[in-house]
C-alpha cells in the first residue's frame, strides 16, 4: 500500500503526511482549510479539493481530524471519502473518536465490502513528524497486515487490541489519564501559588517528586515558561476526549469521578477562551 489519502492536515495529520512522504509513500492530502494542505505540496503531496477526490485511486485512506463530527464530514455524504473507496482499499480512522462511531463507520464500509481499522494514535506533534507514534488498532488481523507497512512507517509501536472499536476504546482510557495528570498538576501549581510558595521551587518539587508522571514532566517547560501557545495537543481536544471517556464510563457503568473533575477544569478553561492553547494551559483557568 504505497498510495495514501490523508484527510485532515492539522497538527498530527501534517506530521504524518511529511513522514510518509519522506519514506517514499505517495500522499494525496485533503484539508477543510485548503491552505494547510497546500503547505504539504512543497514536500511532494498532491492536494485534493474534497475527501472524495483525495480518496480516488488511494490504497489506504486515513482520516486524522478533530472529532466525531469532523470524521462524519470527511467520510460520509456526496463528497465524502467513502464514495471513492473500493474493496481494494483499506479505510483507517485515526482521529480520537467514540468507539460507537468507529463501529458505525466500519458498518458503512462493510456494506461496500471495504475493510476498516480504527487506529487512534498516542504521541504528539513531534512523534507524528518523526514517525514515532504508538498505534492502538481495532479490526481484523488480516486487514492490519495489509495496512502494516504504511502504519509501521509512522510508528514505533503497533498494538492490536481486538475487533473494531477496541483501538478507539483504549485510546479514550489512555487519554483520560493524561487529562487527569495535567489537571491535577495544574491544580497543585495554582494552590501552591495561592499558598505563597515560590513558583520555581514549587515546580521543581513537583517535577522531581513521586507524583511527576511522564506527561507532567513533559509539560514542565510549558508550566515554568507559562508558554501554552503553539499547542502540541489543543485543550479543546482534551476536553472532547474527557467527555468521550465519561460517555464510555457511563456505558460500562464505571465510576469516573476523577475524570469528571478534570473535565470540569478543561470545560472552564475552554469557556474562558483557552481552547486553542496546549492543554497544559488549563492552569490559566485557575489563576483567579
Ligand atoms: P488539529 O490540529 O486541531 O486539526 C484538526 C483537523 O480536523 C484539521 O485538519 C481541521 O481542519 C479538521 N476538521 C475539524 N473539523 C472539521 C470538519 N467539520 N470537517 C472536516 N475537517 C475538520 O488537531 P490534531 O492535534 O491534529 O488532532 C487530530 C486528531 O488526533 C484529534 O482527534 C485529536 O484528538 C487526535 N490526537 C491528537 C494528538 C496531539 O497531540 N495533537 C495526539 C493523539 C491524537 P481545519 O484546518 O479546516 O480546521
Amino acid at each position: 500500500m504505497r498510495r495514501i489519502a490523508l484527510l485532515g492536515t492539522g497538527t498530527m495529520g501534517s506530521g504524518m503526511a511529511e513522514t510518509w512522504l519522506k519514506k517514499g509513500f505517495a500522499v494525496t492530502a485533503y484539508n477543510r482549510t485548503r491552505a494547510k494542505a497546500d503547505a504539504l505540496a512543497a514536500s511532494g503531496a498532491q492536494v485534493a479539493a474534497t475527501p472524495r477526490d483525495a480518496a480516488a485511486g488511494a490504497e489506504l485512506i486515513v482520516a486524522m481530524v478533530a472529532d466525531e463530527q469532523a470524521s462524519r464530514d470527511v467520510w460520509l455524504g456526496e463528497t465524502g471519502a467513502l464514495t471513492a473507496a473500493n474493496p481494494g482499499t483499506v479505510l483507517v480512522e485515526s482521529s480520537t473518536v467514540p468507539p460507537e462511531w468507529a463501529r458505525e463507520l466500519a458498518a458503512h464500509a462493510d456494506e461496500r465490502g471495504i475493510p476498516f481499522l480504527d487506529v487512534p494514535v498516542a504521541g504528539s506533534k513531534a512523534a507524528a513528524a518523526s514517525g514515532a507514534l504508538t498505534l492502538f488498532v481495532g479490526g481484523d488481523a488480516a486487514t492490519l497486515e495489509r495496512a502494516r507497512p504504511a502504519l509501521a512507517a509512522i510508528s514505533r509501536q503497533i498494538v492490536h487490541l481486538g475487533p473494531t472499536g477496541a483501538g478507539a476504546t483504549w485510546k479514550l482510557i489512555h487519554n483520560m489519564m493524561l487529562a487527569v495528570h495535567i489537571a491535577a498538576a495544574a491544580e497543585a501549581i495554582a494552590l501552591a501559588a495561592k499558598a505563597g510558595f515560590d513558583p520555581a521551587q514549587a515546580l521543581s518539587l513537583i517535577e522531581n517528586g513521586p507524583a511527576a508522571s511522564f506527561i507532567v514532566k513533559f509539560k514542565m517547560p510549558r508550566f515554568s515558561e507559562q508558554r501554552f501557545d503553539d499547542a502540541d495537543f489543543a485543550l479543546r481536544h482534551m476536553l472532547k476526549d474527557a467527555r468521550y471517556a465519561l460517555a464510555l464510563g457511563e456505558k460500562f457503568g464505571a465510576r469516573l469521578d476523577v475524570v469528571r473533575g478534570a473535565a470540569a477544569d478543561y470545560d472552564r478553561a475552554d469557556k474562558m477562551g483557552f481552547g486553542d492553547l496546549d492543554f497544559a494551559g488549563v492552569v490559566k483557568a485557575m489563576a483567579d
